[in-house]
């Protein structure tokens, strides 16, 4: 079987990171909004650091406006991921970037996007969704981002979590978010250890109790961490592709996905914000194959250990399952 048709579960995902160049450039003509600025010559996204991608992933965001705009955004990232044997995806969605987090707009974006989700399940696909909020935004406007997820949860709308900038503030100041998702039965995950250190994971871990971990590839660097995190089974959704393009190591022969596997780490593989990192989920896969021999046993396990980690029902978990042992 091929690495493309491979079926795979990815667990980290930002829906607008994933947007496809070309969606957004022809919105942007629809709408007339002027962003052309973001694109190279050859249409793919231009930035130079993770300061500027943050900035031209917001210019990205500036021209989806309507629910609807959600639901075709929706519909072009699940093609994509589908055409690269995803068969399950969760996905970050952010109230602050689609609706300023008001709970009665959010309803009706999260609404659209949702209706979109279930038309692409005749591709084999299924979509949930994670709201997160802001870290850079700060902890009171993430409150606002916890009560849309807390008033919208459900077996679709499935976990809570925080991106952006992780040089802000510090995990705990976000503590009474999570409370609230927590309490509404939201699952946990928050960026972590991809720009600061190990104490930053052990952080998320003490201070907002979450069960996966965004990236927190960094943990490496603390013995006694990795051990932590093998033995409470914390899901590290580990984004290769992402980490090498914004510098966090120099090579992928760097990386130390591979050292927290063989330390019983629970790594799962994403691509993050495929089209900025110039990845797709077959090329993070042929990566891998290519820097530590991994083969389709190791892929077949990181996969099963995707799924354990998911934040969907056991009754989704079950379909998926026979979706990844059925090819
Ligand atoms: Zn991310």
């Amino acid at each position: 079987m091929s690495l493309t048709s491979l079926p795979k579960v990815e667990l980290h995902l930002h829906l607008e990171g994933a947007a496809p160049p070309a969606f957004i450039h022809s919105m942007s003509r629809e709408k007339n909004i002027d962003i052309s600025k973001i694109f190279n010559a050859d249409g793919s996204y231009n930035f130079r650091d993770f300061t500027h991608f943050l900035s031209v992933y917001e210019a990205a965001c500036s021209v989806l406006k309507t629910p609807e705009d959600f639901a075709r955004l929706t519909t072009a990232v699940l093609e994509q991921c589908a055409a690269h044997g995803v068969v399950y995806a969760e996905t970050f969605l952010s109230p602050d970037l689609t609706c300023e987090a008001d709970v009665p707009a959010w309803r009706e974006y999260l609404g659209a996007m949702q209706e979109a989700a279930d038309r692409a399940e005749s591709q084999g696909i299924t979509l949930r969704g994670i709201v997160t909020c802001i870290r850079h935004f700060g902890p009171e406007r993430a409150k606002q981002s916890a009560l849309c997820a807390a008033e919208t949860a459900s077996d679709w709308l499935v976990g809570f979590g925080m991106g952006g900038a992780e040089d802000m503030g510090e995990q705990g100041d976000f503590a009474y978010s999570f409370d609230m998702a927590r309490e509404a039965g939201l699952r946990l995950t928050t960026h972590a250890g991809e720009w600061r250190g190990p104490s930053e994971v052990s952080a998320a871990l003490n201070d907002l109790r979450v069960e996966r971990i965004g990236h927190g590839v960094r943990s490496i660097e603390d013995p006694a961490l990795v051990e932590r995190l093998a033995e409470e089974k914390i899901t590290l959704e580990v984004c290769p592709i992402s980490n090498i393009t914004l510098n966090v190591f120099p090579r992928m022969s760097d990386h130390p996905v591979e050292k927290l596997r063989k330390a019983g780490v629970p790594v799962t593989i994403s691509t993050d914000d495929p089209p900025f990192f110039h990845t797709t989920m077959t090329r993070e896969y042929e990566t891998l194959e290519r820097t530590f021999g991994w083969d389709e046993d190791v892929f077949a396990s990181v996969n099963q250990t995707a799924l354990d980690g998911a934040f969907c029902t056991d009754e989704t978990r079950d379909i998926i399952s026979k979706r990844l042992k059925s090819e």
